[in-house]
C-alpha cells in the first residue's frame, strides 16, 4: 500500500464509517422473477424435463418452498400483489388490462425510505410508469423476445425509451449486471428486481438454444389426455388446450415478425427443416399423433426459454460472488405464477388447480438460511414484500395482508402460521375463457366456487393429487366440506373481499368466420 492510498483509506474510515457499517448490516436484496415459470421446469423441484443448474444453486445454498401459492394466478395481478402486499381487490389490479395505481404504498417506496437504493430491470407489466425506484429500465408492455424497446428512468430522471438489439433475456441480464457493477451506490444497501419476460407465451428461444433438445423426447404428463369429466363445467369450457388452441405462431410454423435479417436466418435454419418434415407427414398423422407433436414443439420451446433464464441467473450469481456481495445479499427466485406444461391437456395458467396455483420459491441468504433446507408451509407471493421489509429491519405496515417469511427462513415457523389459503381469479370474460372463481385450500383439501356459473368443486389432494375427481357434495366428505365452507367465509371476511360487482356474463353468439384471435396475457 502506498503512503497516498494509506492516507486515503484512513480518510475514508474517518469520514464514512457510519454509512459503511449501515450498508454492511442491512442485507442487499436481489429479487429474481420470471413470467410463467412452473416447478415442472425447474430441476430443484422436478428434473424430468430440464436441468437448471444455476437456479438449483439458489436451492442448494438456501431454502426451497414447496407450497408457495399465488393469490390470483395471472401476470399483472401477481405483480401488483407483490408491490403492495395486498389482495387484488384492495390494490385495484384485479386483471390484466388494469392500470396499477402507483401512488399507493409499495414495498420499493418503503425500502427506499428506509435507506435502500432500489432498481428494477426487465418486465414490469403494470401499465403505469414504475414509482419508488431510483432506477428503472423496463420492457414496454409485454415486450417481445427479440429486440425489445425499453423505458428507462428513475426518481430523478425523466422516462425515456431506448431501443435494443438482441435476445431479451440476455439484454435484461446485461442491464442488471451493468447496474450492479457501475450504476449502484456502493455505500447504500440495494434492492434489485431482476425480472424476465421469459418463459411467457409464445416461447421464442434465444439463438443459443434454437436446436437444443431436438434429439430428445420430453415425457408427457399423465393428465395430457384429460377429458374433464367428474368436475364442474368450467374445466371443459376453457380455450387453452394443446389440442386446439395453440396458434401457428405458438407452434413456430411461422417465424417471429420483428427479427433482424441475421436473427431470421438463424431462426429459419433451426425451424424450417423441422417444420417441413412435420408438414410433409401431417396429413397421414392421427389426431393423437398431431397432439403429441404439438406437445413436444410447445414444451421444448418453453424449456429453451427457461434455459436462457438459468444462464442469466448464473451470470448474476457469479458476479455477486466475484464482487464479494454474495455474503450479504439475499437472492430470492420466484415466478408470477405456475403454469401447465400439458397437464390437463393445457398450456397457460389462471386456475386454482395446483400447477397454476403454485409458483417456485427459492431463497438464499448465507449465514441465515440453512443450505439445502426445504419448507412445506403454506406461503404466498402476498408475503414477499413483508419479507423484504423485515429482512431490511424495517417495520411492516398493518394494512399489508401477508406475513414476513424471515422467521421461517431462520428455521423457526411461527406457531400461528397459516394453515389455509384464499384464492380469487377475476379475468372472465377474457383470454382462454376461464370462469371467475374463488376458493380455499389447506394443502390437503381444496374447495372452489365458480360463482358466475353457480358450481362448486372439492378435491382431496392426498388421494387425488391431479385433481381429476371432484368430491363436492359426497357424503363421505360432508364434514370436510362444511369446515372448508366455514373457512372460506372466514377468510373472505378477514381479507375484506367484497362480492364481485361484475355481473355474470350472458352467453355470446359466436360470429360467423370463427373466434377472435386469443389475446396474449
Ligand atoms: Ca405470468
Amino acid at each position: 500500500m502506498t503512503f497516498r492510498s494509506l492516507v486515503f483509506s484512513l480518510f475514508c474510515f474517518a469520514v464514512f464509517p457510519l454509512s459503511l457499517s449501515s450498508a454492511d448490516s442491512k442485507p442487499n436484496i436481489v429479487f429474481i422473477f420470471t413470467d410463467d415459470h412452473c416447478e415442472q421446469a425447474l430441476s430443484a423441484y422436478d428434473n424430468s424435463r430440464i436441468v437448471t443448474p444455476n437456479l438449483d444453486r439458489i436451492a442448494k445454498e438456501g431454502m426451497k418452498f414447496t407450497r408457495c401459492y399465488v393469490t390470483n394466478s395471472i401476470c399483472g395481478p401477481s405483480r401488483a400483489v407483490i408491490q403492495t402486499g395486498k389482495y387484488s381487490h384492495l390494490n385495484g389490479f384485479v386483471r390484466n388490462g388494469n392500470t396499477f395505481d402507483g401512488s399507493q404504498q409499495t414495498f420499493p417506496k418503503l425500502l427506499r425510505k428506509g435507506g435502500y437504493q432500489t432498481a428494477i430491470v426487465g418486465k414490469w407489466h403494470l401499465k403505469s410508469t414504475p414509482q419508488g425506484f431510483d432506477m428503472f429500465d423496463v420492457l414496454v408492455g409485454q415486450g417481445p423476445y427479440y429486440n425489445p424497446p425499453m423505458l428507462s428512468g428513475g426518481i430523478d430522471a425523466v422516462a425515456t425509451r431506448n431501443e435494443n438489439v438482441g435476445y431479451t433475456t440476455d439484454i435484461i441480464r446485461d442491464k442488471a449486471l451493468d447496474w450492479l457493477k457501475e450504476g449502484r451506490d456502493p455505500e447504500k444497501p440495494f434492492m434489485l428486481m431482476f425480472q424476465h419476460k421469459a418463459p411467457h407465451r409464445n416461447w421464442q428461444p434465444g439463438p443459443k438454444y434454437l436446436t437444443w433438445l431436438d434429439d430428445k423426447t420430453i415425457p408427457e404428463p399423465d393428465t395430457l389426455w384429460d377429458d374433464y369429466s367428474n368436475r364442474a363445467s368450467p374445466a371443459a369450457n376453457q380455450t387453452m388446450e394443446i389440442k386446439q388452441h395453440l396458434t401457428e405462431s405458438d407452434l413456430k410454423l411461422v417465424p417471429p415478425k420483428n427479427l433482424t435479417p441475421d436473427q431470421l436466418d438463424a431462426w429459419n435454419a433451426a425451424y424450417v427443416p423441422k417444420n417441413e418434415a412435420y408438414l410433409k407427414k401431417r396429413s397421414s398423422m392421427s389426431e393423437k399423433e398431431i397432439i403429441k407433436w404439438k406437445y413436444q414443439r410447445y414444451v421444448k420451446d418453453y424449456l429453451r426459454c427457461v434455459k436462457s433464464v438459468d444462464d442469466a441467473v448464473g451470470s448474476v450469481l457469479d458476479y455477486l460472488e466475484e464482487a464479494g456481495l454474495a455474503e450479504n445479499t439475499i437472492v430470492m427466485y420466484s415466478s408470477d405464477q405456475g403454469w401447465y406444461l400439458g397437464e390437463h391437456g393445457w398450456f397457460d395458467k389462471r386456475w386454482m388447480y395446483e400447477e397454476s396455483l403454485k409458483t417456485p420459491l427459492l431463497v438464499k441468504w448465507l449465514g441465515v438460511v440453512e443450505p439445502g433446507s426445504e419448507c412445506d408451509e403454506i406461503v404466498s407471493n402476498l408475503d414477499f414484500p413483508e419479507t423484504f421489509l423485515d429482512a431490511a429491519g424495517l417495520s411492516i405496515p398493518g394494512d399489508m395482508q401477508g406475513r414476513s417469511l424471515v422467521p421461517i427462513l431462520k428455521g423457526d415457523v411461527p406457531k400461528d402460521w397459516r394453515t389455509s389459503f384464499y384464492y380469487h381469479y377475476y379475468e372472465f370474460p377474457g383470454a382462454h375463457s376461464v370462469a371467475r372463481h374463488y376458493g380455499v385450500t389447506t394443502g390437503e383439501h381444496k374447495l372452489i366456487h365458480y360463482y358466475h356459473v353457480g358450481e362448486w368443486e372439492m378435491f382431496d389432494l392426498k388421494s387425488d393429487p391431479d385433481e381429476l375427481n371432484s368430491v363436492y357434495g359426497e357424503d363421505e366428505y360432508k364434514d370436510v366440506q362444511a369446515s372448508l365452507e366455514a373457512e372460506l367465509g372466514r377468510l373472505r371476511e378477514k381479507f375484506k373481499v367484497p362480492e364481485d360487482p361484475e355481473p355474470a356474463p350472458q352467453p355470446k353468439k359466436e360470429k360467423k368466420g370463427g373466434k377472435k384471435k386469443a389475446k396474449q396475457n
